[in-house]
């Protein structure tokens, strides 16, 4: 079958790590008889300095005619400097919103052969990690009214952001993480605050409701306090972690951290239907840039990731996330993972 990928490069190391992945995909595509058509847009600085907007008509309309995109990194200091609309970050919300991808998973999955890159004691990582983070994307305090006011008090001017959910927006992030559960290990784990918040209340309410169709699978409820704990105190009691857009942002990045490096970790943003953008969670990393240090395994594993949820190639992402096992247990490492005794290489090696 042929497949249309839009690729974007980006800024910073972005084109370095898309160019091995895309290496990876022609390499299944000869091995399993697929066609891979791909076509490379700008986004991100490098549109802006090509045409001075971020995110650019044709980019977007490539995207959506696509049938998953695979992102590197977009941004830098280089334009820090711009209004918030031009900036590439803005690009980034801007693809999310024209694509409709209110989803995000995050898989943190510790290798065996980078066990000793993992700040836990060995008994607490044990045989391994592997939990599945479900971030939802498009809603909540991030997208909710927000403003300033003053009241009639002395304590001067107040600001406000609003964390509204709706039954729609819960449900459809909670059906994504519980089909998730079922191809893993049949456990949902519901991160909220219901104890103080009316939409963490309404968000509780509508999993216990999805649960009933998903009899095979555990939902577990969890305050976010107490998630932020057990991440770091038992984290293997975890499979598929669901949560709010704020809080999967916070309690993504904590789990990122327990897996080694930020150079290893994929994830895949979803919508409705198959569509995909799939991106390493690293940034452009100006700071080695151009030096063939990136490790690009997070973005090989986005395109793995890719095969899997947009186009159900379950067997070459597979054949994906083994090869990068055996890279890992011969001993190559790029330097964010180097350790004593391993091999030192470059990107492109
Ligand atoms: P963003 O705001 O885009 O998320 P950031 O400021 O959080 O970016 P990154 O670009 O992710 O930062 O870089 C953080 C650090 O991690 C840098 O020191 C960078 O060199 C390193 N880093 C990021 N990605 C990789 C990678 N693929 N391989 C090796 N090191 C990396
Ligand atoms: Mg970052």
């Amino acid at each position: 079958m042929a497949y249309q990928i839009t690729l974007i490069p980006g800024d910073g190391i972005g084109p370095e790590v898309i160019k091995e992945a895309v290496r990876v995909l022609e390499t299944v595509g000869d091995t399993f008889g697929h066609q891979f058509d791909f076509e490379e847009v700008l986004v991100g600085g490098c549109a802006y300095d090509a045409t001075g907007e971020p995110l650019p008509r044709e980019s977007l309309d490539s995207c959506q005619k696509s049938d998953a995109v695979l992102l590197g990194a977009v941004g830098g200091e280089k334009w820090d400097g711009l209004p918030g609309h031009q900036r590439p970050e803005a690009a980034l919300l801007g693809l999310r919103k024209g694509l409709g991808l209110y989803a995000n998973l995050r898989p943190a999955i510790l290798h065996e052969s980078l066990k000793n890159a993992c700040p836990l004691r060995s008994d607490i990582v044990g045989e391994g990690i592997d939990i599945c983070i479900v971030r939802e994307l498009m809603g909540g305090i991030y997208f909710g009214e927000k403003g300033r006011r003053t009241n009639n008090d002395d304590m001067g001017e107040e600001a406000f952001d609003v964390e509204a959910y709706s039954v729609g927006e819960v449900e459809r992030i909670g059906r994504l993480a519980f089909e998730m559960a079922l191809k893993r290990d049949r456990k949902v784990t519901s991160v909220d605050k219901a104890n103080v918040l009316e939409s963490s209340r309404l968000w509780r309410s509508v999993m216990i409701e999805i649960a009933k169709d998903y009899p095979e699978v555990t939902l577990e409820h969890m305050y976010v306090d107490n998630a932020a704990m057990q991440l770091i105190r038992n984290p293997r009691q975890f499979d598929v972690l669901v949560t709010t857009n704020m809080f999967g942002d916070i309690l993504s990045d904590e789990a990122s951290m327990i897996t080694g490096s930020i150079g290893m970790l994929p994830s895949a943003s979803l919508g409705e239907g198959k569509f995909g953008m799939y991106e390493p969670i690293h940034g452009s990393a100006p700071d080695i840039a151009g030096q063939d240090k990136a490790n690009p395994i997070a973005t090989i594993l986005s395109a793995a990731m890719m095969l899997r949820i947009s186009f159900d190639l379950e067997n070459e992402a597979k054949e994906i996330e083994e090869a990068v096992t055996r890279v890992l247990e011969g001993g190559y490492r790029t330097p964010d993972i180097m350790s004593d005794g391993c091999k030192l290489v470059g990107t492109a090696e």
